[in-house]
C-alpha cells in the first residue's frame, strides 16, 4: 500500500508517495535490529560515537535539504525549519560529546560499581511536528548501545525516507537505526514484535494505548505526550519583553508545539492591555507559503488537524467565548490554513480549555489572586511546560514550585539546552529526553559488587 504525502500549503497537492511497511518488512526490520544489538553494544562507547559522527556531519551538510523537506511536507516556515535543524544538530552533538561522562561506571562503595547498560532493541514511534529534533530520543538510545526501529508519523513519510537514506549513506551499521513507514497500524504491529522498550512521542490518547501494550509486555516506555501549557502574567511583568515571546510561544509552527503556550492567564490589571497588544500583533502576522522567507505562519499539518481545530473553536464560540481575532480560514489561501485566533470569555467547560489545542488559537483568561492563577494553571490533565512572567523573583520561585509541570520557564528563559531534561508530569508522559536523565531512561543500572572494576 502507498501513502501519498500531501502539501498542506498548496491545496493538498501530492508531493510524492511512500510504501507502507508490510508485516514481513516490520518483522524483518526488528530482526535486523536484534541481530545488530549485541555486536553494537559490545563496541566500546568511543567506537559507537565515532560510528555515529558521520551521520551528524551528513545531516549538517544536508541541512537545507532537511529543512525544506519539513517545510514542504508539514508546513513549518522555512525560517523555523532551519532553526530546528540547527537546534537538533546541536542536541545530537551534545549527546555524542557528553555520553562518555554520563554513561561512565560509577563506584557506589569500595569495589562496587554501577554500570549503565543498554536495554536492548526498541521501537521509537514519533509524531510529525518537529521531525528532526524528535530523532534525539532514538539517537540517545543508540549511543547507549541499544538498537532502534523508528516509525515516524504517516504525515511525514518522505522525511522519514530521507532520514533512512542518510543513515545508510553515513555508514551506520545495518540494523542499528532502521525505519518502517506507515500509520497507527504499523505502529501497533511494531509494538507486537519482540522489542525491549518503547520511546514514544505523540498524543496522550495514543500514548496511553502504547503504555498499556508496554505494560502487558513488561517493558519500559518513555512517553513524550501532549501539553496544555499555561502562561501566567503577573501585574509587575515586563510586557514589552513578554508579549513577543508569548506571541511566538503560541503561534510558532502554527501552534503545533507540544510545549506551546495553550492557555494565557493574565492579571486583571493588565488583562485589557495584554489582550489588545497580542491581538494587534496576531493580526499583523503574514500567513502563506512556508517556503517564503517572510512568512510568519504556514498551514497546519493536514486537513484532519484543521477540522479538529475548527470543532474546538466552534465549541468555544457556541458556549459563549468571543473571538477577538481570527477564528476562520484566511481567504485566498488553499490548504490547512487557520488565522491566528485569540479568544476571550473562555470557560472551563469548553474544549479549548479541557483539551490540547494543536493550532494557532489562544484563550486569554483573567485572574485576580495568586491562588486563582495557580488553580487555573493546574486545571488540566497535562503537565508539560509552564511560563511565568513577573518582576518579583520570590513570586516567580513560588509559582514555579506550585505549578505542576515538568518544565517551568521564568520570564522567557529558554529550556532548550540539550543538557536540560525535557518531559512532562501527569498526562504529559513519563521519562525524560535530553540531559543526564535522557540517557538514564534508555539504559538500565547494572550493579557489580566485589569486582573492583
Ligand atoms: P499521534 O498520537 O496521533 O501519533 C504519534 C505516532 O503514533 C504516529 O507515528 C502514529 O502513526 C503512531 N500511532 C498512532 N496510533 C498508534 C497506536 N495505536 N499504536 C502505535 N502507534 C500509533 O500524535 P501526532 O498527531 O502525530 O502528534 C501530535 C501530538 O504529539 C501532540 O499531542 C503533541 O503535543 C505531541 N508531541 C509531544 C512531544 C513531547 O516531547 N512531549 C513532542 C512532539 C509532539
Amino acid at each position: 500500500m502507498l501513502i501519498t504525502s500531501k502539501n498542506p500549503a498548496q491545496g493538498f497537492a501530492a508531493l510524492g508517495q511512500a510504501k507502507t511497511s508490510s508485516s514481513a518488512e516490520i518483522q524483518a526490520a526488528v530482526a535486523r535490529a536484534r541481530r545488530a544489538q549485541g555486536p553494537w553494544a559490545a563496541l566500546p562507547l568511543a567506537e559507537r560515537i565515532a560510528a555515529l559522527r558521520p551521520l551528524i556531519a551528513l545531516m549538517e551538510g544536508e541541512g537545507e535539504v532537511l529543512a525544506r523537506a519539513v517545510s514542504r511536507e508539514m508546513g513549518q516556515t522555512i525560517r523555523l525549519s532551519r532553526a530546528q535543524v540547527d537546534l537538533a544538530l546541536e542536541n545530537f552533538a551534545w549527546k555524542l560529546d557528553n555520553a562518555p561522562a554520563i554513561l561512565a561506571p560509577r563506584e557506589t562503595c569500595p569495589g562496587t560499581v554501577v554500570h549503565r547498560i543498554p536495554i536492548g532493541t526498541g521501537a521509537a514511534i514519533f509524531s510529525w511536528n518537529f521531525p528532526l529534533p524528535n530523532l534525539r530520543t532514538a539517537l540517545q538510545a543508540v549511543i547507549a548501545g541499544n538498537t532502534v526501529v523508528v516509525k515516524y508519523s504517516e504525515e511525514v513519510p518522505l522525511f522519514s525516507a530521507l532520514l533512512d537514506d542518510l543513515v545508510a549513506r553515513a555508514g551506520v551499521p545495518e540494523g542499528v537505526m532502521g525505519f518502517v513507514t506507515g500509520g497507527a497500524d504499523v505502529g501497533q504491529a511494531l509494538l507486537e514484535q519482540e522489542i525491549d522498550f518503547v520511546s514514544f512521542t505523540g498524543s496522550a490518547d495514543t500514548g496511553r494505548a502504547v503504555y498499556a501494550r508496554a505494560a502487558e509486555k513488561c517493558i519500559p516506555a518513555v512517553l513524550e505526550l501532549g501539553g496544555s501549557s499555561p502562561g501566567l502574567v503577573f501585574p509587575d511583568a515586563n510586557l514589552d519583553a513578554a508579549l513577543p515571546q508569548l506571541l511566538e510561544q503560541r503561534f510558532s509552527n502554527a501552534g503545533q508545539f507540544c510545549s506551546a503556550l495553550k492557555r494565557l492567564l493574565v492579571h486583571t490589571d493588565s488583562f485589557e492591555e495584554v489582550l489588545g497588544r497580542l491581538t494587534t500583533a496576531a493580526r499583523a502576522m503574514t500567513l502563506g507559503d512556508p517556503l517564503k522567507e517572510d512568512t510568519d505562519m504556514g498551514p497546519l499539518v493536514a486537513a484532519r488537524q484543521l477540522d479538529l481545530l475548527e470543532e474546538q473553536v466552534a465549541d468555544a464560540l457556541e458556549r459563549g467565548a468571543v473571538a477577538v481575532c481570527g477564528a476562520m480560514r484566511p481567504e485566498g489561501l488553499h490548504g490547512a490554513f487557520f488565522a491566528p485566533t485569540i479568544l476571550k470569555g473562555v470557560t472551563r467547560d469548553m474544549r479549548v480549555w479541557r483539551e490540547e489545542v494543536f493550532g494557532p488559537v489562544l484563550p486569554v483568561v483573567p485572574f485576580e489572586t495568586y491562588a486563582e492563577a495557580i488553580e487555573m494553571a493546574n486545571d488540566t490533565l497535562y503537565g508539560l511546560t509552564a511560563l511565568v512572567y513577573t518582576g518579583d523573583a520570590a513570586l516567580a520561585a513560588r509559582a514555579a514550585r506550585d505549578i505542576r509541570a515538568g518544565v517551568v520557564s521564568v520570564n522567557g528563559a529558554s529550556f532548550r539546552d540539550p543538557a536540560n531534561p525535557f518531559g512532562g508530569v501527569k498526562g504529559s508522559g513519563l521519562g525524560r529526553e535530553n540531559g543526564v536523565e535522557g540517557f538514564y531512561d534508555v539504559t538500565q543500572a547494572k550493579l557489580i559488587a566485589g569486582s573492583g572494576a
